[in-house]
């Protein structure tokens, strides 16, 4: 494998020495930088390549190695080469928060998380609400700016240079926050008396939320922007609210449909008719066919949850058939004693005819004897 020219890679001469080494190294990388380039593979490469020629071109034992390795056909392997974290590592702790990246993360706002339990038909039917809760946001004394009304600006922190970053120690001296500004870059000449400075502060926020028909529990809504305020212009959090749907005491939600369990008695599961129904929107009468048995279920179309293209699923009814219980000393009673006296048998599942044919001529026997 043809080993990569470092110096072209850098766009220096082979004479090179070490400070126009380094003053290459900035400007290729620069160009390639990941944090300016994010999504492109190309230029990662190039920063990647670069680093990895810096490496090499930059201590003095390696260079020698590599250029007399390049005159061999196949060359040594000197270093292992870095990758993109590793390369842009490097970079950062060689030339800072360039692109003050960090600094903008730590001006952002904080995103707020707030979860909304609201009634299976509110959820279904589409509604609005408005909530609130104590949480961070701008101060109204200052707007915001963290600055007294009347006051000097802010002005870049002298202790890092509006970088947000110092470097601290010796010999493998790092990059860390610096302590003046927290790493915001930024502090205050005059502070706002009621935010300390802050430009953010406890207060009551509130804010209107719909829910569009069909809303799912754990749906989660994102109020872009309407988080923790950021800082220095740094940008605002967001609002994410989790939508949860509280359990309904005899409606039950199935994707798009809806399920009732529905108590018959058993005489009108038996003569049919019309009973009244439970929908997401109210009563409704559905008509029971005569005959009809416990565990039957029956669909009212359209009763169920709306998809929000104009459709909507349909309404299960599942009958469960109510046998009487308690009856002593009642009138339903003796009714009940009549037609037991009376009734017809007749088999209701096919499975059964042999079985009721046989019991028919169990208790005809009985009779006789
Ligand atoms: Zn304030
Ligand atoms: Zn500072």
């Amino acid at each position: 494998m043809a080993r990569p020219d470092y110096y072209a890679i850098l766009g220096v001469t082979r004479g090179a020495d070490e400070t126009e080494i380094k003053r290459a190294y900035r400007r290729v990388a620069l160009e390639s930088h990941p944090d300016r380039f994010p999504d492109d593979e190309q230029a990662h490469e190039r920063f990647r390549e670069a680093s990895e020629a810096y490496e090499v071109l930059s201590d003095p034992l390696k260079r020698a190695r590599y250029d007399s390795s390049r005159l061999l056909p196949e060359g040594l392997d000197l270093t292992r080469p870095p990758n993109v974290a590793t390369a842009r590592e490097l970079f950062a702790n060689m030339f800072g928060d360039v692109f003050g990246s960090r600094r903008n993360d730590r001006r952002k706002g904080r995103d707020i998380r707030y979860t909304l339990s609201v009634e299976l038909a509110d959820a279904v039917l589409g509604s609005s609400h408005t909530i609130s809760f104590e949480g961070r946001g701008a101060c109204e004394s200052c707007e915001g700016s963290g600055t007294e009304p009347e006051g000097r600006e802010a002005i870049e922190c002298p202790n890092c240079a509006g970088g947000g970053e110092v470097k601290t120690g010796g010999l493998f001296s790092r990059r860390s926050k610096c302590g003046r500004c927290d790493g915001l870059g930024m502090i205050q000449q005059d502070p706002c008396v009621t935010c300390r400075g802050r430009g953010v502060i406890r207060r009551e926020r509130s804010f209107d939320v719909r829910l569009p028909p069909g809303t799912d529990s754990g749906t989660m809504k994102v109020l872009r922007g309407q988080g923790e305020p950021g800082r220095f212009g740094g940008d605002a959090g967001h609002l994410r609210i989790t939508i949860n749907v509280k359990p309904h005491p005899w409606l039950r939600r199935d994707g798009q449909n809806l399920l009732a369990k529905l108590p018959v008695p058993f005489t009108r599961a038996a003569l049919g008719g019309k009973i009244p129904v439970p929908t997401i929107e109210g009563w409704v009468d559905m008509e029971v066919p005569a005959g009809v048995q416990s565990g039957a279920k029956l669909r009212l179309r359209g009763k169920g949850v709306p998809d929000g293209r104009g459709g909507r699923g349909d309404q299960f009814v599942e009958l469960q058939v109510e046998t009487p219980k308690q009856l002593e000393g009642t009138r339903t009673k003796e009714l009940l004693l009549e037609l037991d006296r009376t009734m017809q048998r007749e088999p209701v599942l096919p499975e059964h005819r042999e079985l009721l044919a046989a019991l028919a001529a169990h208790e005809g026997r009985k009779h006789q004897n």
